[in-house]
């Protein structure tokens, strides 16, 4: 079983926002979640740094643009390690491997007979990298999405035949309904298909910065026709003295926002299939989290730089109200005040007191020994396994996470309901009350599994506590897997309460 998980490359030209480090950390969620189950898996991430926008700010500031993007690529490779998502390959579209692999790609294209010259003059928005159509924009001539003027552009390009494609491509969507999820995302893909490919430019003249046209060096390769190409690019160099194409593609899963779903649905498919590759396993559009207008700032606990977040918080928080805030795959409105109640209701009181009561009892009753005991299990552990890594297989991180958080509610109920510290004072329910103290532990111990892919750095506190093995095969999530063990000890607090500085903005 083979799982390679891609996020979009994020431009370099500003800073990580909230809506990047979204599609990062659900990634890792889903790769995670694979690597459980024993797949063999590769998450790669990366940047796109041949913007025109770079050069153009390098210039203004009297850099060469390499070092203008080393420079701000920083806090983008951070940003991965600061979510605890563990990649496996960060590429940077100025990686000489990835410049050699495009302009290889490219030719191979370019012999099929998919490129030809023309003259392009049309509006061209530079924050978008992208032609626009007098339709696009708004009733004033602009970018409805940068509120500026698109530039007029006349100039001799290289053009892609898309429109070669179209049976092709509809042929491919006929074929593979899941080619694209979820359904209205797929729709609205082959709804475009539908109505009629127009051929696109795919080079950019008189511009220093960019990969150079193997068969045209006074062309650089446009924005898309370079950055697409670094979801195969990173196979063949990631791993020192191995291709991993074989290994990994077409098994390969790519996760974007949804204003970059023609790009990805339409072109690369195209591209793919001119160049003598397979079209990609999957396409997963999801939607934005939007942010509430409230005020925000770093000492109300709710800036919306995810790195400021993560300083307040943790990573695992920001996670975990990622993955809870909106319904993963659709639009949704969160307010960044939401972590807070997040924090303090569900991850320091539902989980973390939870696993403090059950440490403290299992403690105090039993001077820290876990025995099996006799009292029915709560919960069918292995069918809420199955119920979220179902849900996982569909990208529905949302709704896993709410079946694991309903696994904690129930352990929570059933600590009310069976009152472990009445039956202590009750020498004849010692049985009893050991094999609630059990199912109590064996719970957790399942929940944490189940909770490693959202909560990686707490997963394995949980079975640290609990004098669990650490080991997050999925497998595990079943009644019975927990030790009976010695030692275990009242735990600290696994979310400390946290104090803002509040005013203080
Ligand atoms: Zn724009």
């Amino acid at each position: 079983m083979r799982f390679y998980l891609t996020t979009p490359i994020y431009y370099v030209n500003a800073t990580p926002h909230i809506g990047n480090a979204y599609t990062t950390a659900i990634g890792d969620m889903l790769v995670r979640h694979r690597r459980q189950q024993g797949a063999d898996t590769f998450y790669l991430t990366g940047v796109d740094e041949h913007a025109t926008k770079v050069w153009r700010v390098a210039e203004e500031q009297g850099l060469e643009a390499q070092e203008y993007a080393d420079r701000i690529s920083v806090p983008w490779r951070e940003l991965p390690q600061r979510l605890n998502a563990d990649i496996d390959f960060f590429i940077r579209t100025s990686d000489e491997g990835h410049k050699r692999f495009v302009r290889d790609f490219l030719q191979r294209m370019y012999d099929n007979g998919d490129v030809y010259q023309d003259v392009y003059a049309g509006l061209y928005c530079v924050g978008c990298e992208a032609f626009k159509t007098e339709e696009e924009l708004t009733p004033d001539g602009l970018c409805p999405d940068h509120l500026v003027p698109p530039e007029w552009i006349e100039e001799k390009n290289w053009f892609f035949r898309l429109s070669a494609y179209q049976e092709r491509l509809l042929a491919l969507y006929d074929e593979r309904p899941e080619l694209v999820r979820p359904d209205f995302r797929y729709n609205e893909a082959r709804s475009f298909i539908a109505g009629g490919l127009r051929d696109f430019s795919i080079s950019r003249a008189g511009q220093p910065w960019g990969i150079p046209l193997p068969w045209d060096e006074s062309q650089v390769t446009y924005v898309w026709a370079d950055a697409l190409v670094n979801y195969l690019s990173a196979l063949t160099y990631a791993q020192e003295g191995e291709d991993l194409r074989d290994r990994y593609w077409p098994a390969v899963h790519h996760l974007l926002a949804k204003d970059i779903l023609r790009f990805h649905c339409v072109y690369w498919p195209a591209m793919l299939l001119s160049a003598g590759y397979e079209p990609p396993q999957q396409l997963f559009v999801h939607g934005y989290l939007l942010l509430d207008e409230r005020k925000i700032s770093k000492s109300l606990g709710n800036a919306v730089d995810p790195l400021e977040l993560i300083d307040v918080y943790g990573a695992d928080p920001v996670r975990y109200w990622m993955a809870r805030a909106i319904s993963f795959g659709q639009d949704g409105s969160a307010s960044v005040d939401g972590i807070r109640a997040r924090y303090d209701n569900e991850l320091a009181n539902d989980l973390g007191n939870l696993l403090s009561r059950t440490t403290a009892m299992v403690a105090r009753y039993r001077s820290g020994s876990l025995k099996r005991g006799e009292a029915e299990p709560p919960l069918d552990l292995a069918a809420l396994g199955a119920d979220v890594s179902g849900r996982l297989e569909q990208f529905d991180v949302t709704g896993a996470l709410d079946a694991v958080w309903e696994g904690v509610r129930a352990l929570n109920q059933y600590v009310t309901a069976e009152a472990p510290w009445q039956l202590a004072k009750d020498e004849s329910k010692a049985a009893q009350l050991d094999g609630v103290l059990y199912n109590l532990v064996d719970g957790l111990t399942a929940l944490a599994v189940a909770l490693a892919p959202f909560l990686p750095e707490t997963a394995p506190r949980i079975l640290a506590a609990l004098a669990q093995d650490g080991d997050l095969s999925w497998e595990r999530i079943r009644n019975g897997v927990a030790a009976e063990v010695e030692g275990i000890a009242a735990a600290e607090p696994l979310f400390p309460r946290i104090e803002l500085t509040a005013g203080a903005a």
